[in-house]
């Protein structure tokens, strides 16, 4: 790395708290080694009541970009000059480009959802969906899902503080998006839900629930609603494999975890810095396995 920096490396990095665990300044540096790109990538520990100065050190540093993790996502959003369709509609911002001091916000983690199942052979468009949850990652891949053209979305969040923001997601989705049928419930209704997965394509777990370490808990405890042709998706990424996703592989069905979700919301924004495909296959092996 010492032998890489110069005067004219240019810096990247990620806003946020806490950030000492991310796997955001291995998988970017390594990127930009491997690609011989003349940038470094640090993490920067970023309460809410700082994003202003950061935001403003990003322009005085002359920074390309940087990511954006909780809990500033969406604060960050009223610093921005420009925001993609996604950010704007969902109010939240994963990745800011600075283009000579314009400052544009993305979020790539519901791209980077579909992506991911894109590559597990899996199409969304005219496809319908239930997806359990509205918090922050269930809310980027309803936009997304809309965005991309699927059919129908059923989404389900238990009544917390959530279900409110899913309620604006669909109003904000039926207006965006007209084409696309949208529609909210309660998570506790299990005979709606049982019968809204009955006429899905895909199910996703958008939640926390079965994260490290309540690995054993899953919200699909009837086991009958999975059928063969159901995909399973997960956002959790540790463990793995989640009990859900166990549940379904025992009838047939196939299954997507979320650790590709997180490489892959990576590379998009590293396409987005760089206009370069991220050496995703390495990455994956070296630290995403
Ligand atoms: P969040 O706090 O924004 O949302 C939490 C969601 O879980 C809400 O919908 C809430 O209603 C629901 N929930 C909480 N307790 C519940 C319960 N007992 N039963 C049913 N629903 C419950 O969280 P988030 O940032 O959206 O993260 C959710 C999960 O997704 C976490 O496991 C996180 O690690 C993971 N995640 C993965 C990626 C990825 O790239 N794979 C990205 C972001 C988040």
């Amino acid at each position: 790395m010492e032998k890489r920096i110069s005067g004219k490396t240019g810096l990247l990095g990620l806003i946020g708290t806490p950030v000492d665990h991310s796997k955001s300044p291995v998988m970017y540096n390594y990127s930009f080694e491997k690609l011989d790109l003349d940038y470094a990538y640090l993490a920067f520990d970023i309460t809410v009541e700082k994003v202003p100065d950061a935001i403003a050190a990003m322009k005085t540093f002359k920074m390309r970009g940087a990511n954006v993790t909780m809990p500033c996502k969406s604060e960050v959003v009223k610093y921005m000059d420009e925001l993609s369709p996604a950010a704007r509609i969902i109010g939240a911002v994963n990745t800011i480009v600075n283009d000579n001091g314009k400052l544009t916000g993305h979020i790539t983690d519901g791209v980077g959802f579909i992506r991911n199942l894109k590559e597990h052979g899996v199409e969304v468009k005219d496809k319908k969906v239930t997806i359990m949850g509205a918090g922050g990652a269930a809310t980027a891949i309803q936009v997304q899902f809309a965005l991309d053209g699927a059919r129908e979305i059923s989404i389900f969040n238990i009544k917390d503080a959530f279900y409110e923001k899913a309620e604006k997601t669909v109003e904000n989705i039926k207006k965006e998006v007209p084409e696309c049928v949208v529609s909210l419930y309660d998570l506790n209704d299990t005979e709606r839900l049982n019968a809204e997965i009955a006429s899905s394509d895909i199910l996703v777990n958008g939640t926390l629930v079965g994260m490290h370490p309540n690995e054993e808990q899953t919200i699909i405890k009837d086991t009958s609603v999975f059928k063969k042709d159901l995909v399973v998706a997960d956002v959790v990424y540790n463990p793995k494999k989640t009990k859900l996703m166990e549940d379904a592989e025992a009838v047939g069905c196939k299954t997507v975890g979320g650790l590709g979700m997180l490489l892959w919301q990576g590379a998009e924004a590293f396409k987005l810095y760089t206009e370069l495909e991220m050496p995703v296959e390495e990455v994956q092996e070296l630290y995403f396995k």
